[in-house]
C-alpha cells in the first residue's frame, strides 16, 4: 500500500520517534504549526475517523492513553489534538493520525 505513514510504521521512511509500542507510533510533524507538534497515529491503516469501526476502535482509545502521556512528558498542559477527515478537512495523509499541538497560545479554531 503506497502510504507514507504505514513506510513510517514500517522503517522505510525516517522519522523522530516519540513513542512506540506495539499498536501505536508517535513523532514530531515534519512541519511543525506549534512548539510542541507530534503526531500519534496506530500502527494498523485506518483511513481516517470515517474508518473507525467497533473492530479497530480500541486502538484509538489507546492512542488517547499515549496522547496523555506524551503530553505530560512534553511539559505542556494546555495543548490541542486535532485530527483532520476528508481532503476539505485539511486530511493529506490518509492514515489515521492525531495531531497533539501545544507549547503557545493556540487561539480559536479555524
Ligand atoms: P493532515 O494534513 O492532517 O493529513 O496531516 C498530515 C501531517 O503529516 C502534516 O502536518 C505533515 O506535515 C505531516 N507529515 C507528512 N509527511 C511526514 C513525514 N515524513 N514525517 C513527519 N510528518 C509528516
Ligand atoms: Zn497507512
Amino acid at each position: 500500500m503506497d502510504c507514507i505513514f504505514c513506510k513510517i510504521v514500517a522503517g522505510e521512511i525516517p522519522s523522530k520517534k516519540v513513542y512506540e509500542d506495539d499498536t501505536v507510533l508517535a513523532f514530531y510533524d515534519i512541519e511543525p504549526k506549534a512548539p510542541v507538534h507530534i503526531l500519534v497515529i496506530p500502527k494498523m491503516h485506518i483511513a481516517g475517523c470515517h474508518a473507525i469501526t467497533p473492530e479497530n476502535s480500541a486502538v484509538v482509545a489507546h492512542v488517547f492513553e499515549v496522547i496523555a502521556q506524551i503530553a505530560a512528558e512534553q511539559g505542556v498542559k494546555d495543548y490541542r489534538v486535532v485530527t483532520n477527515n476528508g481532503a476539505d478537512a485539511g486530511q493529506t495523509v490518509h492514515h489515521l493520525h492525531f495531531h497533539i499541538l501545544g507549547g503557545r497560545v493556540l487561539g480559536e479554531m479555524g
